[in-house]
This record gives C-alpha cells, structure tokens and sequence, in this order.
C-alpha cells in the first residue's frame, strides 16, 4: 500500500511525510482491516511531526480515518464486510486502571493514540480493533466525515466540559477545523457566540456560521463570557480570553501543546473571582459515539479543503500558516 511517513522529526516547511510503499497491514483476531478512503489533517500532527509531542517512529499519522471494512480478524463480530467506519485518536486504552475505571479512559495511563504510537490513516489501508471502530452516519460524505471524528468529537468534549447552558455567552479563540464545527454545536444548544480571529476568512466563515460578534484575538467582545474555548495554538490567548471572562467562567483549552508559552498573568486581574481553566486531553469512545448520531441530527455541515494523499505535505503547511477554510482533508488513492 502507499502511505505517507513520518521517519524523523522536523519542521513541515521541510516537508519531512515521505510517500513509501508498505506491506498491507493484517488484522488481529479482533481486529479490522479498512481501506481508507478519507482522512483528515489535525493540528495535532504539527504536533508530532515538530516534536511537541513524541509519536513512535516511523509512523503513519492521521487519527480522523473514514474507510470501508475490508476484511475481519479471526474473532471479530462487530461490523460486516462493506461497512462504512471511522477510526479516531482513542486507539485503545486497558479498561482496567483507574481512570478507564472511572470512565475516563482518556486519561488511561496506557492510552495509545491513532497515527500517534500505532500506524494511521494517512495510507491506504489501517487495521483497527473493532472495539476502537465507528460505524458513519449515512447523511455525510466520506470527507464531511472525516472531520467529526477529532475536530468535531473533541470539539463536543469541549463543550460538555465548558459547563455552558442555554442562553449564555461562548467565545471562540482560533476559528479552524474544530471551531467551525463547534459553533454549529453551540448555536443549536441556543448559546451565544462570539469569535475571535485574526483571519478575515475565518470571520467571515464564523459570520456565515451564526456568530453573533467577531473580531481580531484582542479585540473587546460586546459582552463578557461565560465560557471560553482557546483552539489556538499560541500562549498569548490564555490571558486575553481570561481577560474576557466573566465573573466565576471558565476557560478551556482545546490544544495538546502551545508552540510558545503562556505569558506571566496577575492573579488578581485575570484569575480571581472564581474563573476556571481547564484543558481537554484526548477523548473517549463514548464522545464519538455520542457525537456522530448528534452530529447527523443537527445536521452539521464541514466545510472541507481536500488535498490527495501524495499532497499531505502542502495540507499541513497551509493548515500551519492558517490558511485551510475550515478543515483539510485527505483522498486516498485507489
Ligand atoms: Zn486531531
Ligand atoms: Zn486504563
């Protein structure tokens, strides 16, 4: 199979994913084969691929994967051949410690991430436990898809653990793949949204969305927030969106690593009177099982960028540079 490879740890503008041929991967007993037929481009595998995060290497990256089932391990029951599935960055984690216990198998001490410790989608095929595999909503297209399953998934955790209710005011900081989903989540729950990007594209998207009010990352909102989502990947937002909270709200923020660090803040200006902050780690089975049905309800609409596989290079620099209009997506060739 093809698939593009992450072997050393580089900045993208180096363009380091190499497209290799490797041997088609065999499922375990419990496992499923997919031929991957979308998968989308995450802030995430900057990460990686820069060395904020350390990824096993060589590795396939890519932890929003929509294929079909291809073929079955020896004892797996779950899917039929044909069935349309998603694959996302929970890859597994052991049930048994005591966060899996808890039901935050997010924070299992042996969580292992898709395209991150096991091969991903950025191939044209992936095996997957069945237990770890979704089954995608007729209504969305393969690309539309691909998105949910990180951008919109964690996106919704975001926002259950926001705290926020009907009627009250969200801010958006960094208005990319996740934020264009998350404002279509936001708005059907009746809250107010407010977004702040420095990208006229991105305002304009935000407006199109339903935004209430946009503006540059420092610009005064009209109203303070309850709650605030931080999808940005620099240090300096944490203080303007704490800046902006109101009183007892809560920040929370969406990213694996700030690329700088966050600024000194006062304590009495910026932190006191009850605010919260709090960050999203990963994500659980439960928030994509929950998510995908909603999702179609809703219905939420990606907009989507698509790049072919051999292009995955380009995606990430753009995505990098700001310039993707909601999420990219990659095609897998046949
Ligand atoms: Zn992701
Ligand atoms: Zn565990």
């Amino acid at each position: 199979m093809k698939a593009m490879v992450l072997k050393e740890v580089l900045p993208i503008e180096k363009e380091p994913l190499e497209m290799i041929d490797l041997p088609d991967p065999a499922p375990g007993p419990k496992e499923i084969l997919v031929k991957v037929c979308a998968c989308g481009v995450c802030h995430t595998e900057l990460d990686e691929i820069e060395g904020r995060i350390q990824p096993r290497l060589p590795i396939v990256l890519g932890h929003e994967v929509v294929g079909k089932v291809k073929s079955l391990g020896s004892e797996s029951r779950k899917f039929n051949l044909g069935d349309r599935v998603g694959i996302a960055w929970i890859n597994s984690a052991c049930g048994k410690c005591y966060f899996c216990q808890k039901g935050n198998e997010n924070l299992c001490r042996e969580f292992k991430a898709t395209g991150c410790h096991v091969n991903g989608g950025y191939a044209q095929y992936t095996v997957v436990s069945e237990d770890f595999a979704y089954l995608i909503p007729e209504r969305f297209s393969d690309s539309e898809a691909a998105p949910l399953l990180c951008a919109g998934a964690i996106g919704y955790r975001d926002l259950r653990l926001s705290g926020m209710k009907s009627g009250q005011t969200l801010g958006l900081f960094g208005f990319g793949a996740s934020a264009h989903i998350v404002i279509q989540l936001a708005k059907y729950w009746g809250y107010e949204v407010f977004v702040f990007t420095r990208s006229e594209e991105h305002r304009n998207l935000a407006k199109k969305l339903g935004a209430s009010w946009t503006g540059g990352s420092d610009d005064e909102p009209p109203k303070k927030l309850h709650c605030a989502i931080d999808f940005t990947p620099v240090g300096e937002t944490v203080p303007t969106a704490l800046k902006f909270l109101e009183k007892g709200g809560r920040l929370v923020i969406a990213v694996i690593r700030k690329r700088n660090p966050i600024p000194p803040m006062d304590y009495a200006q910026l932190l006191w009177e009850e605010k919260e902050m709090k960050s999203v780690a990963n994500i659980t089975r439960e928030d994509v099982q929950d998510f995908l049905p909603l999702a179609a309800k809703i219905p939420i609409i990606s907009e989507v960028q698509e790049f072919e596989l051999r292009e995955a290079n380009k995606a990430l620099i753009l995505l990098k540079q700001g310039k993707i209009q909601g999420a990219g997506v990659l095609r897998m060739p046949d």
